[in-house]
């Protein structure tokens, strides 16, 4: 990269967003110290510094070419919502001031009768409000003809209910905050006026295809992915795409996508090709949780636009096409202590190991007992034909944590008795751990939940997805179970004990406990499934019973004592998410109905009457070997039939309102007209093929 150009870059990162290196040359020192402590220490908002803050704000935005504010949030619906006011203000002469006060900043008033609440807004009130989180910087919107200042916010409604995907995610990030600190204690980790932080890094997969093949399919226009389309010959069979040569056009794409995001202070890192033609990766460098689940939101966002603009339809659909491989989004986490270390990472003494093996064992608890909770929190309708197809993670939720951790659990879950492998003794606080090589804990891509060395990657979230989701609920089961361990130790140091061999009693009875969660081998094979099931893990298949596991008793008890959900707020988001299911499953459906009438039923009838006619023609000028062509137009018959019968079938379960059914119906459905696009001619197929979707780009 030549100077300029490097120049160039570090220039403009970050310049569409309201960072503290920005606020510092817009507010007082004063402001300026109140509102980075507040940023940092997620301390209440010091309300006498807001109109300071709200005119900063809009100075920095009215230069950015800002016309508008919007309070951006996260309803239920899983994607962004923003209504705009112009900062426009009459002055009663005829002219106008530009305004923006401390009040429209830290709240806004969204007439929210129109998003999904699951009831909640029926039994509290109509209205909801967004507040300003000034914990991830407000940015700039661009658009073609002016640009938009866009406010990170929660969405609650009047009693403070939660309505959003924010507002339970950062009080996930209080919850274990506040066992973090406990546990920090415990090993002389000051934590007053510090806190911890939970980081994320979230790996983006996504597909491009030509923006002309998208807009001649129904199916991707209505539904974000193909309900018909013979596989081609060649996909992905020969692995020649993954890290491959990226194609020009696609450089170009990924060139621009890079420089926008960064542009708004999203740190994008990683980019190539991956396993199916088509298909891509982003990944940016890890952040502050609340931070990243923002940037993922607007990431997906640019990623669309971006898209356009290279004539290309960015697909974010958890499986867009049949047969090949589907795409997730790795969710790699970590907390970060009070005092600013990784507490994932193997220490580099015994005292600082004994640390990172509560954390790993308190994992296990979590993921254990709540394994069925995590499972939930990637039930969508797209990513069920992703997850368990032989390129994702079962939907069965285990814990790889590598060959060499695995063996420090068993020495564990003996207590101090010597071990296999090693040799020697485990005495936690004394013994120092082996050297743990990252590689070596990187080899399972198969496993769910992995531990890669210094983080965990839950790898069954689906692309299109939100990251809060999964997010809230791992914060709040690794918080209950470190409040397990704490309190266990609380009573021990009072009773007098050791806290070095009170510790090694809970970790061990602990691992005893929930090892049945560690499996190391291949998570796509059948024996997996069935030893599983002989460890008594769930394996919840498909989202409706997945999203069961929300109106538990143990989901309610859980999600209560941590003050991260109430009862009301959670059979509301298990309303809204079943609701949303079926009425997904039902659009697809209503598609692909109307798509079998309207255009691949017409081809196929077309195509037997030229078979038809042309039989006749051939007959009359005295060739009777016509059996060839008969066969040919009794094959397009009979696969017509089944079209149209299956039409019928899918039709009646869809007004039956049953999505199970309707579901196979659609596969049916599916198998006669892909087997019609493997005879009709190419001149009269209505519908672009996979092969031009996958491989023209
Ligand atoms: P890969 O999984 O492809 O081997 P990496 O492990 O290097 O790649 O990183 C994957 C993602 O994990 C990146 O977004 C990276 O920033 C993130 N990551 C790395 N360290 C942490 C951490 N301590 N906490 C959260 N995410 C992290
Ligand atoms: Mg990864």
């Amino acid at each position: 990269m030549s100077e300029t150009k490097e120049n160039q870059v570090i220039e403009t990162y970050g310049e569409n967003a309201f960072s503290l290196r920005v606020m510092r040359n817009y507010l007082s020192d004063a402001a300026f110290e109140s509102l980075g402590k507040t940023i940092r220490m997620g301390s209440a908002l010091d309300a006498s510094i807001a109109d300071e803050v709200a005119d900063a704000m809009k100075t920095w935005a009215l230069e950015k070419g800002a016309t508008h504010f919007t309070h951006w949030f996260q309803p239920l619906t899983g994607a962004t919502a923003e209504k705009h006011d112009s900062f426009v203000v009459p002055d009663g002469e005829g002219g106008a001031l530009l305004k923006f006060s401390g009040k429209e900043l830290i709240q806004g008033e969204p007439d929210a009768s129109s998003f999904p609440s699951g009831g909640l807004r029926a039994t509290f009130e109509a209205r909801g409000y967004t507040g300003w989180d000034p914990t991830s910087p407000a940015f700039i919107k661009e658009g073609p003809n002016g640009a938009t200042l866009a406010i990170p916010s929660v969405f609650i409604g009047y009693h403070g209910e939660a309505l959003d995907k924010k507002a339970p995610l950062l009080r996930s990030m209080e919850a274990l905050n506040t066992q973090i600190c406990r546990l920090g204690n415990f090993f002389g980790i000051e934590s007053e006026s510090k806190r911890s932080m939970v980081t994320l890094g979230s790996e983006q997969e996504y597909f491009l295809v030509d923006r002309d093949f998208y807009e001649e399919r129904l199916d991707l226009i209505q539904t974000g992915r193909t309900l018909f389309g013979r596989t081609p010959a060649k996909h992905q069979q020969l692995d020649d795409h993954y890290f491959g040569v990226i194609k020009t056009r696609v450089i170009a794409f990924m060139t621009d996508l890079d420089r926008e995001l960064w542009r708004l202070g999203v740190p994008a890192r990683t980019r190539h090709n991956e396993v199916c033609p088509a298909q891509f990766e982003i990944a940016p460098m890890f952040e502050s949780l609340n931070l990243a689940v923002d940037h993922n939101m607007i990431m997906m966002e640019t990623l669309r636009n971006v898209a356009e603009e290279h004539d290309f339809t960015c697909l974010l659909h958890e499986k867009p096409y049949a047969g090949v491989n589907g795409s997730g989004k790795h969710n790699n986490w970590s907390v970060a202590g009070p005092d600013g270390k990784n507490w994932l990472t193997p220490g580099d003494n015994p005292h600082e190991n004994a640390k990172f093996l509560a954390m790993i064992v308190a994992l296990m608890k979590a993921v254990d007992t709540h394994a069925d909770l995590l499972r939930s929190t990637v039930a969508t309708a797209g990513n069920d034909h992703r997850l368990g197809a032989n390129e994702a993670p079962p939907a069965i939720i285990s814990i790889f944590l590598g060959e060499q951790l695995f063996d420090v659990m068993e020495q564990l879950e003996k207590g101090s008795a010597s071990s296999s492998k090693s040799g020697g003794e485990l005495k936690l606080g004394v013994t120092a751990l082996p050297i743990l090589p990252r590689d070596a804990t990187d080899r399972n891509r198969t496993s769910p939940f992995a531990f890669t060395g210094n983080k965990f990657e839950f790898r069954a979230v689906g692309s299109n997805q939100s990251c809060a989701g999964p997010n809230v609920v791992l914060n709040t089961i690794v918080a209950e179970a470190l409040d397990g361990i704490c309190t266990r130790l609380d009573a021990d140091m009072a009773a007098g004990k050791d806290f070095n061999e009170a510790l090694q009693a809970v970790l061990s009875e602990t691992v005893r406990k929930h090892k049945r969660i560690l499996f190391n081998g291949d998570n796509y094979t059948d024996g997996w499934v069935a030893e599983a099931e002989r460890r008594g893990l769930p394996n919840l298949k498909k989202t409706p019973e997945a999203l069961k596991v929300l109106l538990a008793e143990e989901s309610i008890n859980l999600f209560g004592k941590y003050n991260v959900l109430s009862e009301a707020e959670l059979k509301s988001r298990y309303e809204v998410y079943s609701e949303g299911y079926e009425e997904q499953v039902a659009i697809e459906a209503r598609c692909a109905i109307t798509m079998a009438k309207t255009s691949i039923s017409p081809a196929a009838l077309e195509y037997q009457s030229e078979l038809a006619e042309t039989i006749k023609l051939v007959e009359a000028v005295g060739i009777s070997d016509v059996d060839g062509t008969r066969e040919l137009l009794k094959e397009v018959c009979s696969e017509t039939s089944k079209l149209l019968v299956g039409i019928k079938t899918l039709e009646a379960a869809e007004a039956a309102g049953e999505p199970v059914e309707t579901l196979a119906a659609m596969e049916s459905l599916r198998e006669a007209a892909d087997a019609l696009e493997g005879l009709v001619p190419d001149s009269i197929w209505p519908l672009p093929s996979y092969t031009e979707m996958l491989f023209v780009l």
